[in-house]
């Protein structure tokens, strides 16, 4: 069986007429496929706030709770007319389970809870979209991703039970596959053994459509987005982007790795292992052709690409004794920065420093500091930009570092990075 997977992201799915759109773009092909769907516009960020008070203050947002019911509740009356109110009244339904959640849940262990509460996002957007299109017409079935995507109980950064989740796609979305051509879930959720409710990590939707691919084996993926395709920049920090056609999954995984924020870093070797090709369009020109990431080891066109990241850190680690920092210190140092489960960014050492770059975290940065003064003397920067080219040129650096100060830059055959003082 021929099956497609297809994701709508958080944009796609934020009003009456973004929902029409994406029945739309279903009905534009007859196949079998897997829809995944985010929650509806910010309403992540929503719930986030209600559970982080939640756990702070033991108390509901109250206002926020039914801000959010309001703006699903007016997404139903647009889409289902006069015959909304059954709908709004089965909304109701899970927005009442919402609310006994968050009160029956143990404010301890704030992962647990978080997942307990944020994950409703995606269980409001798929029913709502699962309930339209079934009222148009557009016959589809609701399963719930807790019972495919099998995860530990690792909450709000679970790690995927690839059997697991392997044998539960056989025995449940197969078959019901065979009997009607769309599956709708959600994104960003797992189920863990004991059937609790986990995340997958924020913007997760991704991975999630990743692994019902590679779990099926799907002839292909595509994530709808509010932009044509993989640009080579972000437009909103550069004016000229060039959109690419197609980009090897290396390069893909390359982009990710540096942090181009279109690709969830973890949904490319999924699709890699089994040559899955992922085609990223955009919702508003569905038309378009837009990018592929594939087996393909051409990337067209070679274009300079462009990440930038905001709000790095730098760390410049010397010993107290001014004894070189060799591969001993350099090893501890490394063991400190794991324990505090820093990502390196950017690294670099001279004789008697060793520097690293790693984005701001508030919350980690004064003990990870602690922990290393310990045993060495540590400067830092804060607020820097990172900027990485892939395929640079000349011309892309020079126009790229105008007006910048630039503290460190490395070059690799295909990669140039710099880490400037921000300037925006
Ligand atoms: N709704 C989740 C988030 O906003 C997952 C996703 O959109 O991919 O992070
Ligand atoms: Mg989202």
């Amino acid at each position: 069986m021929k099956v497609f997977v297809e994701k709508f992201g958080g944009a796609s799915v934020n009003s009456a007429d973004a929902v029409r759109n994406v029945e739309r773009i279903l009905r534009q092909e007859n196949k079998k496929r897997v829809v995944v769907i985010s929650a509806m516009g910010k309403t992540t960020n929503k719930l986030e706030e209600i559970a982080n008070h939640w756990f702070v203050h033991h108390s509901l947002l109250t206002d926020k709770l039914e801000a959010l019911q309001d703006y699903h509740n007016e997404i139903i009356y647009s889409l289902f007319g006069e015959d909304a109110l059954a709908y709004v009244e089965k909304i109701a339904g899970i927005f009442n389970k919402l609310k006994q959640r968050i009160l029956a849940v143990p404010t301890q262990d704030y992962n647990f809870l978080y997942d307990s509460i944020v994950s409703f996002g995606e269980k409001l957007s798929t029913n709502i979209v699962s309930l339209y299109l079934n009222y148009k017409g557009f016959k589809n079935t609701l399963l719930s991703a807790e019972k495919i995507i099998k995860t530990d109980n690792n909450y709000r950064d679970a790690n995927v039970d690839w059997q697991e989740s392997r044998k539960a796609c056989e025995s449940l979305l197969t078959p019901l596959l065979s009997q009607c051509d769309t599956v709708i879930t959600q994104g960003f959720l797992g189920g863990s053994k004991e059937m609790l409710t986990t995340t997958l990590g924020r913007e997760g939707s991704d991975y999630s459509a990743a692994i019902i691919s590679n779990c099926l084996e799907a002839e292909s993926m595509t994530i709808w987005k509010d932009v044509p395709g993989l640009l080579n920049a972000d437009p909103k920090r550069l004016e000229h982007t060039t959109k690419l056609e197609s980009i090897p999954f290396a390069e893909a995984i390359e982009l990710a790795y540096y942090g181009a924020s279109i690709i969830h870093p973890k949904s490319i070797k999924p699709l890699e292992n089994k040559s899955i090709t992922l085609h990223i369009k955009s919702f508003l020109h569905p038309e378009e052709s837009g990018s592929k990431v594939c087996a393909d080891k051409k990337l067209l066109p070679v274009v300079p690409n462009f990440i930038f990241k905001d709000r790095q850190i730098l760390l410049s680690i010397s010993a107290k004794d001014m004894s070189f920092v060799a591969e001993r210190n350099i090893a501890s140092i490394f063991e400190i920065l794991a324990k505090h489960k820093i990502k390196v960014n950017l690294m670099q050492n001279s004789a008697i420093s060793f520097s690293v770059c790693f984005d701001e975290n508030v919350n980690i940065l004064p003990k990870l500091l602690e922990d290393l003064q310990e045993n060495y003397k540590v400067r830092y920067n804060s607020d820097l930009q990172l900027i990485t080219i892939r395929h640079y040129t000349k011309e892309s650096i020079r126009q790229t570092l105008a007006n910048k100060q630039v503290i460190i830059e490395q070059h690799s055959r295909k990669t140039a990075q710099f880490l400037v003082y921000n300037t925006k």
